[in-house]
């Protein structure tokens, strides 16, 4: 590692700019004349890496064709289902016409811009911040940088459709490039000769980039490449273990659903020191932070969002709701599937890993408990539906609407709808039929024909297929109902019983919350805690616990601790950071364990290994 020596080489070359040229930057320029791309399409992006120190990228659009008046559009959302409004990044927005003179822009909406200039070729310019870490996000610093291009670069509606190409300018020296699908790879010096051409900016914006320095690593299964990128400490990491995992649950996955629906895909993953967390799902790759914290007691972290973001290779990304097309990036995106495109993904991640033999069969089912146990606690599960949760997704970034008595989430709910379907399809097929043929029909039906499915009326249609039987009461009263789970009339086909025990357990005196994998942050103080009493406030981030990166499991990892321990927190809030001590004091809860039946049969038995490792069961009743 050489970065101090180079943070000093960096702030001399700063000085020299600062006094000889009027910016502290010198992008390459883009006019009408500049060297056309190799199959110039409607629309050609040129993104300019000169100003990494200020997180500055320069965009340049060339329309090459147009009329009068040309809009041009910035998504409001794009990864996360919230309104973000990416226009906000934008500064200095300009265009130059064929000739080479200045045209007008209007800004007519937040996210809308009009350019009206001569018949022809138009060259629309800005400048965009871009320092937001993780795979929901886009990045450009001293260190590297990574695109989701939804957030950098504006579309022309009218052009949507068409092809466009993408270039980058400027790319220091030392850094290569590797991205999901459209720019491929390349090593320094060279990134700039690749020119990445999509069939239209849909396609464009689900495979973002990596430029930078970073590990790489790739194998060869079923027929396909699969490359791993890292960026990250190698000393926080095992490349060959990761390569291992990563075969284990690929291999898994396609022999799962009996079908590869590409020839590369690409395992894109940051380390970060610190707070990192979270996977967006790709067409042909994903992209995954995880906190280099979290490594140091093994791979698991990594592969159960791994085994997730790689099935939704099919669950979203092939097998689609039409809720979700087409795409509106100009607002929010109602849709009732995602309990099934999330939830049930979850399901599918978590047996994947149990099928790859990375989880045991006693680790499954404490994973089902746990989901078990959550909805549960959740007094919203008896007034938010699976389907509710869904259409909320967009509030999700509100504090309040996460607390227990507002919501539920569609990601466990959905996770647990999708055992029960599991179930239910093999019960009445006596174990012939399961959640695997479910997704092989909808692959099948929908996926490959590129259709999209009916969001819960399509999925409610693939279980009757398979299995010939009614759903409709289990998607009323589960799915767009808010009816109580009878667990164990589900569960009794497996031999299993779901107990329920109430416990007392440690709390540091507040609940949190945090997304797949995310940051902590508090919704709710319980009354007379220490927390309390020491300001703690709903809100407020949890950033470290004992001096560890806290994470999604913070609540989980303290009921684990004995009522008593002392714990030092660091908290983070608009007011700054503070650390506090505190004691753990005891709370009351239920929690759901799922136990043998009395008298278990070894067909339960057998009938529940089927289940875990997602394998149908030979001799079945059809
Ligand atoms: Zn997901």
């Amino acid at each position: 590692m050489n970065r101090p020596r180079t943070a000093l080489l960096a702030s001399s070359i700063i000085i020299v700019l600062l006094v000889f040229a009027p910016r502290a930057f010198a992008a390459t320029p883009v006019t009408c004349a500049s060297p056309a791309s190799a199959q110039p399409a409607p629309t050609e992006y040129f993104v300019s890496l000169a100003d990494p120190a200020k997180h500055l990228a320069h965009v340049s659009i060339r329309l090459r064709d147009g009329d009068g008046v040309r809009t041009l559009e910035m998504p409001v959302w794009n990864a996360l289902y919230q309104v973000r409004n990416f226009a906000a990044d934008i500064e200095d927005v300009r265009a130059q016409d064929a000739a080479g003179n200045v045209v007008t822009v209007f800004n007519r909406k937040t996210s809308e811009w009009e350019i009206s200039a001569p018949p022809g070729c138009v060259v629309v310019s800005y400048d965009i911040h871009l320092d937001s870490a993780g795979p929901f996000g886009s990045t450009l610093n001293a260190e590297h940088a990574f695109f989701n291009w939804a957030m950098a670069l504006m579309y022309s509606p009218a052009l949507r459709s068409q092809t466009v190409s993408l270039r980058l300018l400027d790319v220091p020296a030392t850094w290569e490039l590797r991205d999901l699908h459209i720019l491929g790879a390349a090593t320094p010096g060279k990134v700039e000769q690749n020119i990445g051409i999509a069939h239209n900016y849909d396609e464009l914006v689900d495979s973002p980039a990596e430029v930078g320095i970073f590990q790489q690593s790739a194998f060869q299964q079923d027929g396909a490449t699969y490359h791993i990128v890292v960026h990250g400490n190698p000393a926080d990491y095992d490349m060959a273990k990761l390569d291992g995992v990563l075969k284990k649950i690929t291999h898994a996955a396609v022999d799962w659903m009996q079908d590869r629906p590409y020839e590369e895909y690409t395992f894109l993953y940051h380390f970060p020191a610190g707070y990192g967390g979270g996977g967006m799902e790709h067409a042909y790759g994903t992209a995954i932070d995880v906190s280099a914290d979290h490594l140091r007691d093994g791979l698991m972290p990594v592969a159960s969002v791994t085994a997730h973001e790689f099935f939704h290779l099919w669950n979203v990304k092939r097998i689609r709701p039409q809720s979700l097309e087409p795409v509106d990036y100009e607002g929010e995106q109602d849709t009732r599937a995602l309990w099934f495109s999330e939830g049930v993904t979850s399901t599918v991640g978590d047996m994947l890993l149990a099928r790859s033999g990375l989880i045991d069969e006693r680790e499954y089912l404490q994973r089902v408990s746990e989901e078990i146990t959550e909805l549960q606690r959740r007094p919203a599960r008896r007034w938010q539906s699976a389907e509710e949760s869904s259409l909320d997704a967009w509030f999700e970034g509100i504090t309040f609407y996460r607390s227990p008595e507002r919501s539920i989430s569609y990601y466990n709910k959905g996770e647990i709808l999708g055992i029960l379907l599991d179930l239910r399809i093999r019960q009445l097929t006596n174990g012939a039929k399961s959640l695997r043929d479910l997704f092989q029909w909808m692959n099948q039906h929908y996926a490959r024909q590129h259709r999209f499915f009916a969001d819960s009326a399509g999925v409610e249609e693939a279980a009757e297929a398979v299995t010939g039987q009614s759903f409709s009461d289990f998607f009323r009263d589960y799915v767009a109902g808010v009816k109580e789970i009878p667990y164990d009339d589900y569960f009794q086909f497996v031999g299993l019983h779901a107990r329920v025990n109430t416990t007392q357990y440690a709390t540091a005196g507040f609940t949190t919350k945090g997304n797949l994998g995310g940051q902590p942050e508090v919704v709710r103080i319980d009354p007379n805690s220490d927390a309390q009493r020491l300001g703690i406030l709903v809100g407020d981030h949890v950033t470290k616990v004992n001096g560890k990166a806290a994470d999604a499991s913070l609540d989980e990892e303290m009921s684990r601790l004995q009522p008593g321990t002392a714990i030092r927190l660091e908290l983070e809030n608009r007011r700054g950071k503070r650390e506090v001590e505190l004691r753990l004091t005891a709370r009351e809860e239920q929690s759901y364990e799922l136990d043998d039946v009395a008298g278990v049969t070894p067909q339960q038995r057998s009938h529940r290994s089927a289940w875990i490792h997602g394998d149908d069961e030979a001799g079945g009743v059809h």
